[in-house]
């Protein structure tokens, strides 16, 4: 995948400014503590967690993951394939709760892409940290 992209830091657990350092302390979200984030980046030193509550918006990010995972599988099982609703809706339940671990976390690095852009010279190391 394109490193410039901010598609490389949100698929890869990478910090959205220098693509290089670990967003979650885990490397999998299955992990016990998958929630745990860096404060700052290991690599780069940007803030990962910019204020209290800045990451309620990823929670309508995570909302839009579910509702697209939730759509591309009913088309695909029930529009295409032609499986029953019930066995569908059977099947559906279980996957989205195996998932949220998965979404939290990529609602999270796509929330902070949003407010920060790919900038590896532009880093709160080379300018010297306060
Ligand atoms: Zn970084």
């Amino acid at each position: 995948m394109f490193k410039n992209s901010p598609l490389y830091s949100i698929v890869w657990n990478k910090c959205p400014r220098c693509h290089e350092g670990d967003f979650f302390v885990t490397k999998s979200a299955y992990h016990r503590h998958f929630d745990r984030m860096h404060d700052h980046c290991p690599h780069c030193g940007e803030v990962l967690t910019p204020e209290p509550g800045f990451y309620w918006g990823a929670m309508f990010v995570s909302y839009a993951y579910y509702t697209m995972y939730t759509l591309a599988t009913f088309f695909l099982f029930v529009s295409w394939l032609k499986i029953d609703l019930d066995y569908y809706l059977a099947g559906l339940v279980p996957t989205l709760v195996l998932l949220t671990p998965y979404f939290f976390r990529l609602a999270r690095r796509t929330w902070l892409t949003f407010f920060v852009s790919y900038d590896p010279a532009k880093t709160r190391l080379s300018v010297g940290r306060s």
